[in-house]
């Protein structure tokens, strides 16, 4: 929740980023149609904010996020268990991973201490 709320932040704080480049191509642009201003104001606004955009639903969630399964073999002591194994933590991403290697409790406690 905290991490939805700094975002949610950012990204009101970036819509008024987007305040001068509106003001500034209306003013360059007053004597054009109202309409074809606002539609280069915008053009201009997606080439500049799509990367600020990205880069805000980018960032890092700071809670790891485990995928837990019955009736596994732990991948390091073979013991047939409920496995756990962590799929997303910061740079570790395991989301598409194929081979996916589960851990029994005690097992997986080791490795995540590595
Ligand atoms: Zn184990």
């Amino acid at each position: 929740m905290k991490n939805f709320l700094k975002k949610y932040l950012l990204y009101i704080i970036r819509w008024q980023l987007s305040t001068p480049v509106l003001a500034i191509v209306l003013i360059v642009l007053a004597t054009t149609n109202k309409w074809t201003a606002t539609i280069v104001a915008n053009f201009i606004g997606a080439l500049i904010f799509f990367w600020i955009d990205r880069l805000i639903f980018k960032l890092n969630h700071s809670n790891p996020l485990w995928e837990v399964k019955n009736n596994i073999k732990c991948y390091d002591c073979g013991k047939e268990c409920r496995g756990y194994r962590l799929v997303k933590y910061k740079k570790y991403d395991r989301l598409n991973d194929i081979n996916p290697q589960f851990r029994c409790e005690t097992c997986s406690i080791k490795k995540s201490e590595k």
